[in-house]
């Protein structure tokens, strides 16, 4: 195996360690506590691990945290209901609705009720305006966690050849966004995509996100390149276990890379890391705080 490996974990560490400075920061000098508000809809076993992770580590930053568990029949008018009640509550700086909802509920219309100024998720239109024409808006979390391990690994991405394979709202489309705005030439690859693998090895930078376990194959890394792996499937493991893998196949593309993303271990402890990072945000913004000169 040539490849560095880009440790997650770590990573997001010392992401974490840097938002609970801007919180003591922000209490010691201005009086303010940013707080956090999750809602969870329906029981998810999935859904509730998340939960309690964000819950956690949004204390161990020292912010305020909410935790709202909404049974599973739970009427759209409920739901935004709460969410205007948050959007109204000064001491809530960010509003995370835990997706997917049930069937029943609109997912969008409640996307669309949270203010966008709270939406530390960055997928409400506004937000993701925002991102398509260059505004200060909420970035999503998983691709700001991609964008930051790149340029942790990189340094200046500026002329870089990227691909993202995926084009999902939440992760590929704000993905190809930021990767754009550091200056890449960015390919969006999706299902209708002909010759995937050459466009795979056309890149210097390979962000998979399709939710298909080990789909793009070590032989389509170019040498040296820097693979973010965003994919998670579980998949039979030994003994009747299951176990995860991303989207890449990992220990091939590992003899290519220049640097790899594991899964677990890669991108999903950042994308918790950036929810924390975009409520410290949102909440120096509510309050016209210069966050760079906290
Ligand atoms: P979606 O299902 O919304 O999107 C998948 C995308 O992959 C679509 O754009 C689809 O194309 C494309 N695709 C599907 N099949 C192929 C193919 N054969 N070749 C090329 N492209 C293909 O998924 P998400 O974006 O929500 O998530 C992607 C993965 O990332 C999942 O495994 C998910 O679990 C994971 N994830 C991880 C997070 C983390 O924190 N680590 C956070 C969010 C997601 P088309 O549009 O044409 O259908």
């Amino acid at each position: 195996m040539s490849a560095r490996i880009i440790d997650g974990k770590a990573f997001s560490a010392t992401v974490r360690e840097a938002v609970a400075r801007d919180v003591t920061t922000l209490k010691a000098n201005h009086g303010i506590t940013p707080g956090l508000a999750v809602v969870i809809v329906g029981e998810d076993p999935a859904s509730q691990v998340y939960v309690r992770n964000k819950v956690k580590q949004t204390a161990e930053c020292g912010m305020n945290g909410w935790h709202f568990e909404l049974p599973a029949d739970t009427s759209e008018e409920t739901l935004l209901a709460k969410v205007a009640e948050l959007n109204a509550d000064p001491a809530v700086n960010g509003i995370l609705v835990q997706l997917p909802l049930p069937k029943h509920i609109n997912e969008a219309a409640v996307i669309e009720a949270i203010a966008p100024e709270k939406d530390v998720d960055g997928f409400h239109v506004v937000n993701s305006g925002l991102l398509a024409t260059g505004g200060r808006g909420m970035v999503p979390c998983t691709p700001l966690g991609c964008l930051l391990m790149l340029q942790d690994t990189l340094g200046d991405l500026s002329g870089k050849k990227a691909i993202v394979v995926g084009r999902s709202n939440i992760v590929g489309k704000p993905m190809a966004q930021l990767l754009l705005d550091a200056n890449c030439t960015v390919t969006i690859a999706h299902s209708r995509t002909r010759d995937l693998a050459d466009e795979v090895r056309a890149a210097d930078i390979v962000v998979a996100a399709v939710g298909r376990p080990e789909m793009v194959k070590g032989d389509w890394i170019k040498d040296g390149a820097t693979v973010i792996d965003v994919g998670i499937n579980r998949v039979p493991g030994a003994e009747g276990k299951t176990r995860l893998v991303g989207d890449v196949e990992f220990a091939a593309a590992a003899e290519r890379a220049g640097a790899i993303t594991p899964v677990p271990g890669g991108v999903g402890p950042m994308t918790i890391a950036c929810l924390l990072k975009n409520t410290v945000t949102a909440t120096c913004r509510q309050n016209n705080i210069d966050l760079a000169a906290l």
